[in-house]
């Protein structure tokens, strides 16, 4: 694939692998921590993860974040940005670990 962006509709052409790879076997650690007791079911987290790691359980009404967030996250920190009931806290991961931008 050509890598060049040269005008905006050239953006639509990538996935965001193309951007980004992560460590491997580096510990990210607990990068992402939720209480579910604080979460009030809004929603919004589940809206602006891009990648899909939040869910809405039918009858919990309750936010669920992946078991494989630390493999799949793109540390974006929208849906801690997003929750306005403090459910969801995030850091960035542990130094060498994580994501790596290729053209940030
Ligand atoms: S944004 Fe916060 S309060 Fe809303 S569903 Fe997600 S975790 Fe719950
Ligand atoms: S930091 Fe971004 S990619 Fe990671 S779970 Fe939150 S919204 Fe999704």
């Amino acid at each position: 694939m050509d890598n060049q962006i040269t005008k905006p509709e050239d953006f639509f052409k990538f996935k965001i692998k193309d951007f980004a790879f992560r460590v491997e076997g580096a510990d990210p650690g607990d990068f992402i921590t939720y209480t579910e007791s604080k979460c009030n079911g809004c929603g919004e987290c589940v809206l602006v993860c891009t990648v899909n790691l939040w869910s809405m359980p039918k009858d919990a009404k309750k936010a669920k974040l992946s078991s494989k967030y630390k493999d799949v996250c793109m540390e974006c920190a929208a849906c801690y940005a997003v929750c306005d009931k403090d459910a969801i806290d995030f850091r960035y991961p542990n130094g060498g670990a994580g994501i790596i931008i290729k053209h940030g």
